[in-house]
């Protein structure tokens, strides 16, 4: 790849950085679960579980957190998740492509 062809890479990098909305980190999982009556459907064989419920999980401080979310939160939170999912690729793609070029800038001056 050319310096100028490495300059558009990048830039069209950033301007796909500009279309993303909130990221959020973190990942959703549904859940089905008993109820623990046992009169209920959940109960019965084959059982039949309550559910889908929504956890949203993701780390703050290095610790995991859970918390239970809506159908509509869930929504919300997965479209968040995917965006902060390509600004990590994004990101990761900017780097690569700096330490290509910034290697070749240094390598055309001369060391001390
Ligand atoms: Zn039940």
């Amino acid at each position: 790849m050319g310096s100028s062809e490495a300059k558009a890479k990048f830039e069209a990098l950033q301007r796909e950085i500009l279309t993303l909305g909130f990221v959020r980190p973190g990942s959703l999982v549904r859940r089905w679960m008993p109820c623990g009556n046992p009169a209920c459907r959940c109960a019965a064989q084959p059982p039949r579980l309550h559910g889908p419920y929504y956890q949203w999980t993701y780390k703050v401080a290095g610790k995991t957190r859970t918390v239970r979310l809506s159908q509509e939160q869930a929504r919300l939170c997965q479209k968040w998740a995917r965006d902060h999912k390509r600004l990590k690729r994004l990101v990761r793609q900017m780097e690569r492509l700096s330490l290509q070029e910034t290697d070749r800038a240094l390598g055309a001056i001369s060391r001390p």
